[in-house]
């Protein structure tokens, strides 16, 4: 049985790894400070023996000494995420993805335990080479629009993550996340899927930002998590940096028709300037695609979803709660069509 650490274990990915985890049997230990994580995530999991939940921040210093000392992995996912948010708190932002991260590090290195460093696609900033790969040059925007410092502050975690393996022999893999989504990710801080999917459950226009035309991909949670524990039980992967996500592309106007097609919604597609959804002179990503080649190679991994099944599941997941909010049933028509026997496109 090995221990695990996984910091950020009550957010919406750290709480999935734990369920795989403990399905593996690995004993976990989940420090989260619930800025972004909620108890909820993780509450199906606090009876587990194996399972043990501390309420603390990456900054406490002793605190995650005390936690890595005994573990034998680190799953380092403890971030400040979500373009909203970053927005919103930008000192928490810089101070928890640059500090927090090199406690981590620093302690992963000095107890010679391995980790997993959580990092993110936002990494190759308004880049316009598509797709994405590992070794592509970033391109960033100015620091006077904030939301690069989420860009900016996880790029220092992984030259550090990566300084800390050169000089330190710290055994470090880093997995670049892209969009990912499924049940339990909140739209809270932003996140289109379960905002666009919340928003046609209870009849309201779905809030498509600048012309739509801007494409994303998704993957699933579970093909997700599935990534980084193949990568972890791979040794040739340490040291190195991958892409995680799911090559899909999709426009986020079509995304929003997917999701009204399949909730059978009548909410109205609203398009809202940019200007007005963040602050202004905001920066979007024209296109976020990524190129899947080296985990592929390295690991056999390819993701198991598509945008469909992964939309499907979400219906699913948020039916049930967007119900006890609006107080009412939701309506036969506005189940997801993958739910209705015999539905077609
Ligand atoms: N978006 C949108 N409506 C929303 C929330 C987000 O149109 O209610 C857009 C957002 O501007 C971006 C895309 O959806 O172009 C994905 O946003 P998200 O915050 O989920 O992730 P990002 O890829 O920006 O990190």
């Amino acid at each position: 049985m090995r221990k695990v650490l996984v910091t950020g274990g009550a957010g919406f990915i750290g709480s999935h790894l734990c369920e795989a985890l403990l399905q593996r049997g690995d004993e976990v230990f989940v420090l989260d400070d619930l800025s972004t994580g909620q108890i909820e995530n993780i509450a199906h999991l606090r009876n587990r023996k194996a399972f043990h939940f501390t309420l603390g921040s990456i900054l406490d210093f002793p605190l995650l000494e005390s936690l890595i000392k005994k573990t034998d992995l680190i799953f380092h996912l403890a971030a400040v995420v979500g373009v909203q948010k970053i927005i919103e708190v930008p000192v928490d932002t810089i101070e928890i993805n640059v500090l927090g991260s090199h406690n981590v590090l620093n302690l992963a290195a000095r107890y010679r335990k391995p980790c997993l460093l959580a990092s993110t696609s936002e990494i190759y900033g308004k880049s316009t080479k598509h797709p994405f790969t590992e070794d592509d040059d970033a391109v960033y925007g100015p620091t006077t629009k904030s939301r690069w410092s989420y860009a900016c502050s996880k790029a220092i975690d992984e030259f550090l993550a990566l300084a800390y393996h050169n000089a330190q022999d710290l055994q470090v893999i880093i997995a670049r996340l892209f969009n990912t989504t499924g049940p339990r990710q909140t739209g809270r801080y932003g996140m289109v899927l379960p905002r666009f999917v919340d928003q046609a459950l209870r009849g309201e226009p779905i809030t498509v930002f600048g012309n739509g035309h801007q494409t994303r991909c998704f993957a699933d949670v579970s093909d997700v998590v599935r990534a980084l524990l193949l990568l972890v039980d791979r040794p040739a992967a340490i040291g190195q940096v991958f892409n995680v996500g799911n090559p899909e592309e999709v426009s986020i106007l079509e995304l929003a028709r997917l999701v009204k097609k399949l909730t059978g919604s009548d909410s109205e597609i609203r398009l809202i300037p940019y200007d007005q959804a963040y602050q202004p002179g905001f920066e979007d990503m024209d296109r976020r695609v990524p190129n899947i080649g080296k985990i592929s190679e390295l690991v056999g991994f390819k993701p198991s979803l598509r945008l469909r099944e992964i939309v499907a599941r979400i219906i699913e997941s948020r039916r049930e709660q967007v119900e006890e909010s609006v107080g009412l049933p939701v309506t036969a028509e506005a189940q997801p069509h993958s739910l209705r026997a015999g539905a077609g496109e």
